[in-house]
């Protein structure tokens, strides 16, 4: 084969019809380049499905996580990556100072590091989940140590605050069936999202609110509820500043609440059984 047909082949872009044209040009001494390449292609689909099915938040494909609820109003703030000291706890102030209650995925090892911190969420009327021990990719990851990320972490938040805990949040949104079925097993619901606030990247708190303003439309629109993906912490270290998220959840509170949403916890939407 010409080194200029070579490269045309291995540079194919999944496209069947451009396949069989080059097929027709370079005649059946070829046929096995044709055949390598389109198994390249179909191996790049399965490598792009695999990502789709673990990482995009409305994939079914590995199974059913909770999201949301179909009334339109109802809206679930959730903060991921904490307890963070000093930010939870302002964000708790805002949350108490319009009488909202919200969802916290926290990380075992800062609730090992924050012990009471994590017991005034939960005595403030928040729903705690659990979002893994030391937030990995669990998608990456063998049975036993899906098991001891989920399951240590869970039975410390219910140690640390004196009750069960429900709801599994995982890391990146990152699943795989193995991830799924564990989460089963220990009695949690697994939650992804269908708004992310991108606050981890957002320049400012208008920033973060017109994400979360636009995404809370959105399903308005498709008549659903919203599951809002915030992060009062960062699985990269304690401590970090999250005042952007703080002061955009003020803001949207006002605003989100004049418009008649209703703001609502996970538990809503899934009734203990
Ligand atoms: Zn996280």
């Amino acid at each position: 084969m010409l080194p200029a047909f070579r490269s045309k082949v291995y540079a194919c872009t999944c496209s069947g019809a451009r396949i069989a044209t080059l097929h027709t040009m370079l005649g059946s001494s070829s046929v096995n380049a044709a055949w390598i390449a389109a198994s390249a292609c179909a191996a790049g689909l399965a490598v792009g499905g695999f990502h789709y099915a673990a990482l995009w938040p409305a994939s079914r494909i590995f199974g059913r996580s909770l999201i949301a609820g179909k009334d339109a109003a109802e809206v679930a703030l959730t903060y991921d990556d904490g307890p963070n000291d000093p930010y939870t706890g302002q964000l708790m102030e805002v949350l108490a100072r319009n009488q909202i209650r919200a969802t916290f995925f926290v990380i075992g090892r800062y609730v090992r590091q924050k012990p009471r911190l994590t017991r005034a969420l939960h005595e403030a009327g928040h729903l705690i989940g659990c979002h893994t021990m030391t937030h990995p990719r669990l998608m990456y990851m063998g049975a036993k140590r899906i098991r001891a990320e989920i399951g240590d972490a869970t039975a410390l938040i219910e140690d640390t605050i004196g009750s069960r805990v429900r709801f599994f949040r995982p890391p990146f949104g990152a699943r795989n069936p193995a991830v799924l079925r564990i989460a089963a097993e220990l009695s949690l619901t697994p939650v992804l999202w269908n708004v992310s606030s991108k606050d981890w990247k957002a320049g400012s708190p208008a920033e973060i609110e017109r994400y979360v303003e636009r995404g809370i439309a959105l399903n308005q629109r498709r008549h659903s509820g919203s599951n809002v993906l915030m992060h009062d912490g960062s699985h990269l270290e304690m401590g970090i500043d999250r005042r952007r998220t703080v002061t955009a959840t003020a803001n949207l509170l006002g605003t989100a609440t004049r418009d008649g949403s209703r703001f609502v916890t996970l538990d809503r939407w899934s009734p203990a059984s």
